[in-house]
């Protein structure tokens, strides 16, 4: 675990399961269906039972009919899990780089804090977004993370806790490295 002091937050990077954390909320890796998918998608959704998708499908219901945006986030509860809500984002699929990808990347975890200020959560974890199926280098993909997560608390220093849970080694490992370059 390491730790990264910005302002009056934290920065917490770690390696584990993301649907394990008693944060306030956990940030959902989505696709624009919101209705679950594989990799973290679907690790949240089995532990977190249906409610949270039948939170979802009201969502896509009334506000997105066509489907979540990719950079944009929404919320529900938690379900089962230990989070008190789950903050569904869609990161974009990497296609070479000259696509938009880091600024849509960039605006998935911003959009994503932003609502759980709303909200009044405190504590909250990420996954690396876009980086298993969506295919977004890591090394790239963390540098964004990081600057996104580190900017807004600069900015809004209502959430004290931002935890980025690394499912793999490597990424662990990436994420620290970059974390040493960008945060210190
Ligand atoms: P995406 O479509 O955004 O690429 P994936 O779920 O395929 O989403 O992968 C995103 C990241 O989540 C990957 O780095 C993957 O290793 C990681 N991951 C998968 N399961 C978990 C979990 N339970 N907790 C935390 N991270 C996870």
């Amino acid at each position: 675990m390491e730790e990264f002091q910005i302002k009056n937050s934290k920065i917490i990077i770690l390696k584990g399961d993301i649907t394990e954390m008693n944060t306030d909320a956990i940030v959902n890796s989505a696709n624009p269906s919101l209705m679950g998918g594989g990799g973290v998608d679907g690790a949240i959704h089995r532990k977190g039972g249906p409610k949270i998708l039948e939170e979802c499908r009201k969502i896509r219901e009334k506000e997105y009919p066509n489907g979540l945006p990719i950079g944009h986030a929404v919320i529900t509860t938690g379900g089962n899990l230990k989070a008190k809500y789950v903050i569904h984002t869609v990161g974009p699929i990497w296609r070479g780089g000259k696509y938009e990808e880091a600024k849509l990347l960039y605006q998935a975890y911003y959009n994503s804090l932003k609502i759980a200020v709303s909200k009044g959560i405190k504590t909250i974890a990420f996954p690396s977004i876009s980086t298993g199926a969506y295919g977004y280098p890591i090394e790239e993909a963390s540098i964004i993370a990081l600057k996104a997560i580190k900017e807004f608390l600069e900015k809004e220093d209502f959430i004290e806790k931002v935890f980025i849970v690394l499912y793999k080694d490597r990424d662990y490992e990436v994420y620290k490295e970059v974390a040493e370059k960008i945060l210190k």
